[in-house]
């Protein structure tokens, strides 16, 4: 009924199922709002990047997950069992991975703002690699490395210069970005010269993220040459060969049937090759390459599932249907205006006649899931499933009007798996304080 995924179908009492299991029979157990996440999916996502990495580019490449599109305990527990490394970019995520027992020492720590005591934390935490936005953070770094007699590893963060009029993607790449130093105004020059002086740090090599959402032919390709062609340059006046390319994250996925399938092997095998030849062009050995793939391991392994509280027809102008959750689960509409497909889960073979919003119950009139949604015609108590979900969507979430996150079970074979708790009112008060006791 829909090849959105192929972890979603429907079964013979037209059922909404995902990775194999109801739906509706899911909502019963855990109540929704609900988050799923299909473990197999996942671990099948970072398959698709490892062994596509280990056929490019031999032993010489990995991937990381960049644990801000989804970040829980036994996230990290699964990166670890699948080898991948992760990006992390606050304490928060770096407490988290170090409370599951990831290796920190396979942690990147990103960010444009690294706070003195951020990198204290961080520093102590064990984590690998400091990816330095800038060059005050440069110094701080050293100066925390300096007190604990360490030498950092580090990777500098540079924008290579892409345009985000010619590449749709949510850039970050570009010369007027708020993150790294751009290559061509001489200032990513600068900060390696700086970079290579400071005694505590060790400079393994350069990192560039140029945006999310990418589906745009070559914006990875056109990414590597540039840092390429950097990293020779600086082999030329500086003496210096960077050991690791990180090229970031950003593959674009799947939210609805019209949107593009990428075919991540079919990618990584474009980008190898124009690794491989400017490499060849600008003699240069072939430094470690990284990926940082964070969407397109987690969206298509999650799910969404609300009860429906009302469906409220306003003649001539728009239908509204009305769920038990809202922008507090997932604000990436009301944020970006993001499209997701959605279906009536518990009558998914019905026929999808009735055009609609569908909304949260947050007091915010742009509290809204969904616009020009097709679903069959819902009544109170019918389950609303919101598919792509796993990315960007529980990382993100709020307790607005004090509205209780929901809890993440983890769908598996061997045996289902609450990942996170529902949150409770007592969790949600349990920083305040009442000035009567
Ligand atoms: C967000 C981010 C990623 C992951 O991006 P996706 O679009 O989720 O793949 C990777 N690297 C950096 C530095 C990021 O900020």
């Amino acid at each position: 009924m829909t090849n959105l995924c192929d972890n979603i179908s429907v079964n013979a009492q037209g059922h909404l199922c995902f990775a194999g299991q109801d739906t509706v029979l899911l909502a019963r157990e855990y109540g929704t709002p609900l988050y799923l996440m299909d473990e197999a999916r996942i671990r099948q996502n970072c398959r698709v990047y490892q062994t596509a990495l280990r056929e490019q580019f031999g032993g010489k490449a990995g991937a990381l997950f960049a644990s801000k599109a989804c970040s829980f305990k036994q996230i990290y527990r699964i990166m670890e069992e699948e080898e991948m490394g992760i990006d992390v970019v606050s304490c928060g995520e770096i407490y988290t991975a170090k409370a599951a027992g990831f290796p920190m020492a396979k942690a990147f720590f990103h960010g444009n703002c690294k706070t003195d005591a951020d990198i204290a934390y961080a520093m102590d935490a064990g984590v690998g690699y400091f990816v330095v936005d800038n060059a005050d953070e440069l110094q701080a770094i050293d100066r925390e490395a300096a007190k604990r007699g360490v030498l950092q590893r580090i990777l500098l963060r540079l924008t290579p210069g892409i345009d985000s009029h010619t590449y749709e993607a949510v850039n970050t790449g570009k010369v007027d970005s708020k993150f790294g130093a751009a290559i061509e105004t001489g200032q990513a020059e600068e900060l390696t010269a700086v970079a290579l002086q400071e005694k505590n740090l060790k400079l393994c090599g350069f990192h560039c993220h140029v945006g999310s959402s990418v589906f745009a032919e070559d914006v990875f390709e056109r990414a590597a040459v540039i840092m390429l062609t950097f990293i020779a340059e600086i082999k030329e006046k500086y003496g210096y060969l960077a050991e690791i390319l990180n090229l970031g994250g950003g593959y674009g996925v799947r939210y609805t049937e019209s949107d593009p399938t990428i075919d991540i092997s079919k990618k990584i095998a474009d980008v190898a090759a124009a690794v491989k030849a400017a490499c060849a062009e600008l003699k240069i050995e072939r430094p470690f390459i990284c990926l940082e793939p964070g969407r397109s391991i987690v969206a298509d392994a999650g799910m969404t599932l609300y009860t429906v509280g009302s469906t409220k027809e306003i003649p001539g102008f728009k239908n509204y249907v009305a769920v038990d959750g809202g922008m507090t689960d997932n604000p990436r509409f009301a944020l970006y205006r993001s499209r997701y497909t959605c279906f009536l889960a518990n009558k998914a073979s019905e026929p999808a006649d009735f055009s609609c919003s569908v909304v949260g119950r947050c007091c915010e009139s742009g509290d809204i899931l969904q616009e020009n949604v097709s679903i069959p015609r819902p009544k109170r108590g019918d389950m609303i499933a919101v598919c792509t979900t796993g990315a960007y969507n529980f990382s993100m979430s709020s307790e607005y009007n004090r509205i209780p996150r929901p809890p993440v079970v983890m769908l598996r074979k061997e045996g289902n798996r609450i990942a996170v708790r529902r949150q409770t009112f007592e969790d949600i008060a349990a920083r305040d304080n009442s000035w009567d006791t």
